[in-house]
């Protein structure tokens, strides 16, 4: 199939990009990922962070616990926030339910927040500031402008989350497109389904999105990761290949961009970094 949007070609373009600026560095820049409870698929995320930093050149440290207090933990990361030789610092997701994750998040400084996804980091996004764009809508957005798609079109996202759905819309709106964000309350999704130019699908329901749901031509990202029988699948199910422009395939598509996305942030970070020190 000559429709497939490859997300690890794309992503081995970018490591060596990366790689390039990085060893021009006389800093060596730090990653740290702080990690609590025992989540299976979360150790798996983790390892595939420390693999790519380590391959960028980059520190990396995972800060675990088992189980930690909330202001203990808020404690750890403002000790993070102060120390001069951490470049970035992620929190990851999903935290065990006893503890705030808005509380957590937030207590990472907007600096150092390689994921972006503290408030004042999406405050800027919002408005149209420079600041760290959250990992996956920032992949998202590089392997639409890889593959030349024109973004000033009729765009359908499925999703509305915090970490892909609503920093996308944002993302997408100041390229001129024309958005419509759907969710689980969405009415006849299929009818928007349908319209849609682009469409963008980060719901994490295998199959949620059909063949007869799309039209001819129409480009298609598939954030979801579902897991069943052994294997992983995406959202949209892999007959719309025969009716799409462009598509990702899962695993292989929106995943590496991830990877890349945040190897690249800690970079920015590390220049956000040196600016304001000269100022
Ligand atoms: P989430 O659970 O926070 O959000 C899911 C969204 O889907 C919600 O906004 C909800 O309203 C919407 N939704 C639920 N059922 C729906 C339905 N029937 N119709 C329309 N909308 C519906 O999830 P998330 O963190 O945004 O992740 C979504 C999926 O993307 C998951 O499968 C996750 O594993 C995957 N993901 C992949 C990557 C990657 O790098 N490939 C990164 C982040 C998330």
């Amino acid at each position: 199939m000559n429709n497939i949007i490859d997300g690890k070609l794309v992503r081995d373009l970018k490591i060596e990009e990366l790689k390039n600026k990085v060893n021009k560095l006389q800093d060596k820049l730090t990653l740290v990922v702080i990690s609590v409870g025992d989540d299976e698929a979360s150790r798996v995320y983790v390892s595939q962070k420390e693999k790519f930093a380590l391959k960028i050149g980059y520190n990396f440290k995972n800060l675990h616990f088992d189980e930690i207090d909330e202001s203990e933990l808020i404690k750890e990361i403002e000790k993070l926030n102060k120390d001069s030789s951490i470049t970035g610092i992620i929190v990851q997701l999903p935290l065990p339910e006893y503890l705030d994750k808005n509380k957590i998040i937030n207590s990472v400084s907007p600096s150092k927040d390689v994921d972006g996804l503290t408030n004042n980091n999406f405050l800027k996004l919002i408005k149209k500031e420079e600041c760290i764009i959250p990992c996956t809508p920032k992949g998202i957005i590089s392997l639409l402008d890889y593959y030349k798609v024109d973004l000033q079109k009729r765009i359908v996202i499925v999703g509305r989350s915090e970490l892909v759905g609503l920093p996308l819309f944002h993302l997408l709106l100041h390229r001129n497109a024309t958005i419509t964000l759907c969710h689980s309350k969405t009415n006849n999704l299929k009818e928007i389904t349908k319209d849609a130019d682009i469409l963008i699908v980060a719901v994490g329901k295998k199959g949620l999105i059909t063949k007869d749901m799309i039209k001819t031509g129409v480009v298609i990202i598939d954030v979801g990761i579902n897991r069943a029988d052994g294997k992983i699948y995406g959202d949209v199910s892999e007959d719309c290949f025969e009716k799409a422009s462009l598509m990702t395939p899962v695993p292989g598509g929106v995943g590496p961009m991830t990877v890349i996305s945040l190897m690249e942030n800690v970079y920015l970070a590390y220049e956000k970094g040196l600016k304001n020190e000269s100022r």
